[in-house]
């Protein structure tokens, strides 16, 4: 997708903090950071939300997950635990139309969010 921010990401057009990558997942540090660790994990194939996850495209929701799993560890908040959000469509408070998993922690996660 040529105008998509997160696909110029991916290929290395706009600069990032990479902090994972694999086959199918690219992970980097949020540029507008919400928590101490605040990471955004997205897939390499352009999936426009969480809602246009094809049944193909699951294999990336697998991997992403995973990635974040191995995240987790390497940024040592897994034991303190941590939250991972897919903010989807308006009341979601999507702005970036490329899927991302926010993986947020470090500090403790208020509940409801605002
Ligand atoms: P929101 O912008 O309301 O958080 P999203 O869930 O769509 O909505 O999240 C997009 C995220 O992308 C934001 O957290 C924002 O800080 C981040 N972001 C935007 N541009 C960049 C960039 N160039 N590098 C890293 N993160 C970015």
């Amino acid at each position: 997708m040529e105008d998509c921010l997160f696909c110029k990401i991916i290929a290395g057009e706009i600069p990032s903090n990479k902090i994972y990558e694999d086959e199918r997942v690219y992970a980097f540090t949020d540029i507008d950071p919400k928590a101490p660790v605040h990471i955004l994990v997205i897939p390499k194939k352009h999936i426009k939300s969480i809602l246009e996850v094809s049944e193909e495209d699951f294999e990336y929701l697998d991997a992403m997950v995973r990635a974040a799993q191995k995240i987790a560890e390497t940024q040592k908040i897994a034991a303190d635990g941590f939250r991972l959000v897919f903010n989807t469509g308006e009341n979601g408070g999507q702005t970036v139309h490329h899927l991302h998993m926010h993986l947020l922690g470090g500090r403790y996660m208020e509940w409801p969010p605002g």
